[in-house]
């Protein structure tokens, strides 16, 4: 996502500190650290590439007994994500809090096995086939969200993009990893009452477009089998 640079960025980012991770590597470890006491212990969920944050508000305000961290790369655009998280606060547990960093360097950032479940909405689609590696569902990812993942852990997807779709469905199965739900068309389908919406896809589907989107498992099982020559 582009954006002019916001004036006054960095005041209107440091006006939202009790939601801002400030320093990422310091919840290395212990990501519950980052929530109230009474909240350790319940399940992580990541959201990465969180855009302005309407899906994090909505999920956290929905689901009380979740903590969700959402990261975006963009200050700018995490900015807006913090402050709308800000004015919702009330609405919600004490349960959202936002890292400004890139997906690249989530390792350094989150121990190993440590998260519940990981949310990819409308991520960048890259569709030039040398910048393949740059796709958040590229395998070189998978392997990361794999190790970051508890076993069993799950990867909740959606796009626009029947090519990233597309292309995200054969990483996934070079991973191993098991498809447990497939819509081609989100809207039109039986979890679209509990769907979540995001600022891309309340902009893609009202233009008519079909909304893609998978939930795949990530198992130590299937990590073995892949590496024993079995899948
Ligand atoms: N999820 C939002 C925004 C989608 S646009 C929505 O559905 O409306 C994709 C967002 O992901 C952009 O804001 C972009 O800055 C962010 N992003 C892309 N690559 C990223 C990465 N490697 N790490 C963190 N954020 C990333």
């Amino acid at each position: 996502m582009r954006m002019r640079k916001k004036k006054n960025g960095d005041a209107r980012i440091a006006a939202c500190a009790s939601l801002l991770i400030s320093d990422p590597k310091t919840i290395m470890n212990a990501p519950d650290g980052a929530f109230p006491q009474a909240r350790q212990g319940l399940p992580l969920h990541l959201e990465i590439g969180c855009g302005k944050g309407s899906f994090a508000c909505g999920i956290t305000k929905k689901y009380g007994d979740i903590n969700l961290i959402a990261m975006e790369r963009v200050p700018d655009v995490a900015c807006l994500a913090l402050e709308r998280a800000m004015a919702c606060a009330d609405e919600r547990e004490d349960n959202l809090r936002f890292i400004i960093g890139d997906a690249r360097y989530l390792e350094e950032y989150f121990p190993a096995h440590s998260i519940d479940r990981l949310y990819l909405n409308f991520s960048d689609p890259w569709p030039k086939t040398g910048y393949a590696k740059r796709r958040l569902t590229h395998k070189s990812f998978l392997e990361i969200y794999r190790g970051l993942l508890r076993d069993g852990g799950e990867l909740h997807f959606k796009t626009d993009n029947q090519g990233l779709f597309d292309f995200s469905l054969e990483q996934f199965a070079e991973c191993g990893l098991e498809i447990l739900w497939i819509s081609r068309d989100l809207h039109a389908s039986e979890r679209a009452q509990d769907n979540v919406i995001t600022e891309y896809e309340a902009a893609f589907s009202a233009q008519g477009m079909p909304i893609y989107s998978a939930i795949v498992r990530f198992s130590s099982r299937t990590a073995d089998a892949v590496s024993s020559g079995e899948l």
